[in-house]
């Protein structure tokens, strides 16, 4: 500390030059563009909706991440707000019910932009083990989705590493998936007519583009 300040006293009395001097400078001066910091101050002022669902709510945000034990706080994301118009994110903690559908769609239409989603859980994902009637199977089927949490329900571990992925993706600087990091298309597993049937003719022509993707490669 009395080192630092000794050199910043020296800065200011013009004694320091050459590499020194450079070298001062490179330690203090950080160069960005405003899109990059707006994007970092964004990332770390998320206001969340207080929302849930079901099962998972008791488990996320609300119960769980704002407890000292995880505290989201480190990530500027603790102030919950009870009005979609002073929020900017909705976590989706619960199976979603055909009539809750239109609720939530409307809720987040009435969010701030710019707005995010996470969807947290399997049940909000897939309709996880409900695959019923009454529950719609998958949350993207009526909104947009940024970062999807599996688990059911998922760790607050987890939500929270949810939470930092949505935070680079706000930075400009998505994650990319593990298939695209290990070269890995081709790999999927698409949803067939039966036990033994064959894929359906979408499924062959995006298995066929992705094998493609990586002869190009
Ligand atoms: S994923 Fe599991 S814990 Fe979460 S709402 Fe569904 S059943 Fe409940």
């Amino acid at each position: 500390m009395r080192s630092r300040q000794l050199r910043a006293r020296d800065m200011l009395r013009g004694d320091l030059e050459g590499e020194e001097l450079e070298r001062y400078v490179e330690e203090r001066v950080v160069m960005t563009n405003f899109d990059k910091m707006l994007g970092w101050a964004r990332s770390n002022s998320i206001f969340p909706l207080t929302f849930g669902l079901a099962c998972c709510a008791i488990e996320g945000i609300p119960m769980a991440a704002v407890t000292a034990r995880y505290d989201i706080a480190r990530f500027g994301a603790e102030a919950g707000r009870a009005s979609p118009r002073q929020a900017d994110l909705i976590i989706l903690s619960g199976r979603v019910s055909i009539k809750m559908a239109p609720i939530i769609r409307r809720l987040y239409d009435q969010m701030l932009e710019p707005k995010w989603a996470i969807s947290m859980g399997a049940c909000s994902s897939s309709g996880g083990m409900f695959s019923n009637y009454a529950v719609v199977q998958g949350a993207e089927k009526f909104m947009p989705i940024d970062v999807h949490v599996p688990g059911c329900p998922p760790r607050p571990e987890a939500v929270l590493y949810g939470f930092t992925k949505l935070q680079r993706k706000i930075q400009g600087n998505p994650d990319q998936g593990w298939r695209a990091r290990y070269g890995a298309h081709g790999t999927e597993e698409w949803a067939r007519g039966g036990p033994r049937g064959e894929p359906s003719a979408e499924a062959a022509k995006a298995y066929l583009a992705a094998r493609e993707l990586i002869v190009s490669a």
